[in-house]
């Protein structure tokens, strides 16, 4: 049986290689980086009293399981550089720091996951600019550093800002669409700081809550404040605090509130190195610059795309959608 290629590791490949390779296909996986695992290989369990259903073991897990796989073939740190479609099959050129190798695939799944907004082009938030103003994959990053140490690290009892909303909803300095991802995250984020670090406080600040997770049902805590506000400036004192300056929306008043660190929720961007993936397979894109898929499929025959690639959403959701372009391949190669 000819053999088929995902190209991307995280929670999104992933699933379709290994939904592919349960049905006795032989897949060829390509990541880009070291790790298979994707973006939440970063992320801290948010298990408070019990699970919280975050997601990110999940991506473990399939790890795991794809590098055991006798029908799945791994390639990390590897990129493919050249595509070629002659008479239905893709010849493909990948080239790593290990080598370079030709593929030919009767069948291709896009699952490169997506960029964040570079809260850098924004110094008035603080962003490189001052200490402990950090992006929340950044922050998620110094927790898993801290292996438990979580107060060691953020101090005795921290408090911490949380900007959601950040370049996402803002057209003028941002994208116009809601990342859809940040207001779960933000949320489960904040409550394992209260939870591990005594008398740590949180400030969400934010446009509103979107709904797409039953998770807001949970309600809230005091040591976690939502405050509805943008927030506009960020600078320190010399005592060291950062100073948050935001519109409260509740009483259209400026306002000010200290903190010891103010974490960035980013905008969900398409990724940038799908430009020239999508050019060489001939893909055509959203006007988000999302990869054009419409339940999975492209515009391209034999190609498929699943996950973040194709617009913000969950592990959950990419999993689920890795799975369905894994089904559509199928049908795909039992139909040519
Ligand atoms: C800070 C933060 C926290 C989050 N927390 C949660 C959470 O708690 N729960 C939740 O459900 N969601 C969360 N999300 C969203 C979550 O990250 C996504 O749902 C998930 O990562 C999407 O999976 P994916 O496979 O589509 O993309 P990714 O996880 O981004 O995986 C894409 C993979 O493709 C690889 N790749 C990219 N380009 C290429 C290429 N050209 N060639 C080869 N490989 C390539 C990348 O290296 C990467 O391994 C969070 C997002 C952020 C930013
Ligand atoms: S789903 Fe999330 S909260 Fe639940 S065990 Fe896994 S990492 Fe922890
Ligand atoms: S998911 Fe929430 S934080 Fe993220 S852009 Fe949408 S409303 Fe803002």
């Amino acid at each position: 049986m000819a053999r088929v290629m995902v190209i991307g590791g995280g929670p999104a490949g992933l699933a379709s290689t290994l939904h592919l390779a349960a049905r006795n296909q032989e897949v060829i996986l390509v990541e880009k980086d070291e790790k298979l695992g994707g973006s939440p290989r970063v992320y801290n369990c948010k298990a408070v009293d019990e699970c919280r259903q975050c997601g990110a073991c999940l991506a473990a897990e399939q790890a795991y399981r794809v590098q055991s796989h006798p029908l799945i073939q791994v390639i990390t740190g590897s990129q493919v550089v050249a595509a070629q479609l002659v008479n239905g099959i893709y010849h493909m050129d990948v080239r790593g720091a290990e080598g370079a190798a030709m593929f030919t695939v009767a069948g291709i799944i896009l699952a490169t996951g997506f960029d964040i907004f570079d809260p850098a082009g924004r110094s008035e938030m603080g962003y490189q600019r001052l200490e402990r103003v950090v992006t929340a994959r950044e922050m998620e990053e110094i927790l898993i550093k801290a292996r438990g140490e979580w107060e060691e690290e953020l101090g005795i009892m921290p408090r911490i800002a949380m900007v959601r909303c950040f370049g996402s909803r803002e057209q003028s300095r941002g994208v116009s669409y809601c990342s859809r991802v940040c207001c779960l995250y933000s949320e489960k984020l904040a409550r394992i700081l209260i939870d591990r670090i005594p008398g740590a406080t949180v400030d969400i600040f934010g446009m509103d809550t979107q709904r797409y997770h039953p998770v807001y049902a949970a309600g809230h805590q005091d040591s976690v404040r939502y405050i509805r506000g943008m927030p506009a400036r960020v600078d320190r004192l010399p005592n060291q605090a950062l100073v948050v300056k935001y519109e409260d929306s509740a009483t259209s008043s400026i306002k000010q509130g200290h903190y010891d660190w103010v974490v960035l929720c980013p905008a969900v961007l398409p990724a940038r190195s799908d430009r020239s993936l999508c050019e060489m397979l001939g893909i055509e894109r959203d006007n988000q610059g999302f990869i054009a898929s419409l339940g999975g499929s492209t515009n391209q025959r034999g190609v498929f795309a699943a996950g973040c690639c194709t617009g913000p959403q969950t592990i959950v959701e990419s999993i689920g959608s890795g799975q369905t372009a894994a089904g559509l391949l199928l049908r795909h190669l039992s139909s040519a």
